[in-house]
């Protein structure tokens, strides 16, 4: 093995770390932390901590670290076959059975699934299809996509675009056009705080179906919306957002993709996101859960309306132009196969919906009065943790103050990981779904004495 010294330095001066402050991480002012090891909700590190991963990776280990008999499933696809392609009508047993797993377990309307590498590439993948889509019926002006401020889709070119945070668009000359932003349903940052949660979801609806009327309904092909907003502060939608927003985009004819690539495969204590809100997409992004991140796998799952369409694009043309090298990887389709019977056989699901309330009844319960927490929110095995300067006016702290990334630095020395969110002083948890209520009272603690540390 390495040494420590060695292994820092190399990663200083070669690996580039994405997501990462590189000037900081340069001048050594963020410390890096090498990974060694993970069993159940817990990781080691290179120092020999181990550290209670309150963020299932980046919210995708949802079966738990150390599961053997995916490891075994992996192994044993590398030594049969590592890979074939899936051209002109090839695949393999693994990637066969992963979709027809998948369709069994989607929304009925849900016909085939097309296999990316990540959730950025899949959503690439999405607005290709429903270009494509929208030029096989002879609307080829019929193209802008809608995504919602705060929403998160991905850092591709298009899919960073997509993703309605600053962070992602300064300095990268995005969002390309046909992109356009509506508002996000975050009725906690509400810019008028007299509306109900009922008049802000009309207002919601009103919003997208200005913005439809001043683009033009006829340029319009898609929607896409996370069932509950992630990265963008891990905001559950106000009840009856989900009905209102598909009423005007059925109004518009306009596509509904919905992006689970967070809620697909039981985070919010549920299969998929759209059956707990009633979502009825026409395509839906899928990837971190699918394979609990044992390998990259992502998808589009894509429904009969679409695939019919799609189907009669390819008599002329001859094959879909669209492919990656490594769709449907035999390596990552056993790892889904092998994570889908594992979240069966141990009942994850229903566990991610009854510890997930737990951990989300304890938190409030444990700081919903604290003067600097504006909100605790969540869903199934979701939470957030909003800090406010005053809560009466909602205001924020002053961004220097780095509220949100001190309160998850002294959750670390306390041995939990729980994530600063990009933007806002807010606090995100979403743990393996393998979570016991013990771990979710130690998530709770961690959070209650960092809180006290740095906010008194
Ligand atoms: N969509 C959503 C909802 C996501 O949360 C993410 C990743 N956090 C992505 C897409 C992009 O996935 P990836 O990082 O695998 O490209």
């Amino acid at each position: 093995m390495l040494r420590n010294d060695q292994l820092d330095q190399w990663d200083h001066d070669h690996f580039f770390h994405p997501s990462t402050h590189l000037g900081q991480f340069a001048r050594g002012e963020l410390k890096n932390r090498i990974v060694t090891g993970g069993q159940g909700a817990h990781i080691s590190d290179r120092e020999g901590n181990k550290l209670l991963d309150a963020f299932a990776g980046l919210y995708c280990v949802n079966i738990g670290y150390g599961r053997q008999e995916v490891a075994d499933a992996i192994a044993e696809q590398a030594r049969e076959l590592a890979y074939y392609h899936s051209y002109v009508g090839h695949g393999t047993e693994a990637s066969v059975t992963l979709a027809k797993m998948i369709i069994d377990r989607a929304p009925a309307n849900m016909s085939r699934v097309y296999f990316g590498l990540s959730g950025s590439d899949a959503n690439e993948t999405n607005v290709k299809l429903v270009w494509y889509y929208n030029n096989i019926l002879g609307r080829p002006e019929k193209k802008k996509i809608i995504s919602r401020w705060r929403g998160y889709h991905g850092s591709g070119l298009m899919t960073g675009s997509l993703t309605g945070l600053a962070l992602f668009h300064k300095k990268f000359d995005l969002p390309l056009t046909n992109v356009i932003h509506t508002e996000a349903p975050y009725y906690y940052r509400r810019d008028d705080l007299t509306l109900s949660e009922d008049d802000f979801v009309v207002h919601c609806a009103r919003e997208l179906e200005a913005l439809i009327e001043r683009e033009g309904a006829d340029t319009i092909a898609a929607f896409i919306g996370e069932p509950v907003l992630g990265t963008g502060g891990i905001v559950p939608p106000p009840a009856g957002y989900w009905e209102a927003i598909q009423d005007v985009l059925k109004k518009h004819d306009i596509l509904l993709i919905a992006d689970e690539v967070v809620t697909g495969f039981g985070r919010l204590g549920t299969m998929f996101g759209s059956a707990h809100y009633g979502i009825e997409p026409d395509i839906i992004t899928i990837a971190k859960g699918l394979t609990s991140a044992y390998a990259p796998l992502s998808g589009s799952i894509i429904s009969d309306k679409v695939w019919k369409v799609l189907e009669q694009g390819t008599d002329e043309n001859g094959p879909i132009g669209h492919g990656w090298t490594y769709s449907a990887h035999p390596i990552g389709a056993a790892a889904g196969v092998a994570n889908l019977q594992l979240l069966d056989k141990l009942n994850l699901v229903s566990n991610a919906g009854e510890t997930g309330a737990y951990l989300n009844k304890a938190m409030s319960d444990a700081l919903g009065d604290h003067a600097n927490i504006g909100q605790i929110r969540g869903e199934g095995m979701l939470c957030a943790v909003e800090f406010v300067e005053d809560r009466d006016s909602r205001t924020f702290f002053d961004p220097s103050k780095k509220v949100g990334p001190s309160v998850s630095a002294a959750m670390l020395k306390r041995g939990v990981i729980a994530r600063a969110m990009p933007q806002g002083d807010i606090i995100g948890y979403a743990p393996p779904f393998c979570l016991t209520r013990e771990e979710a009272d130690t998530i709770v603690s961690a959070t209650v004495d960092a809180v006290r540390e740095v906010l008194g």
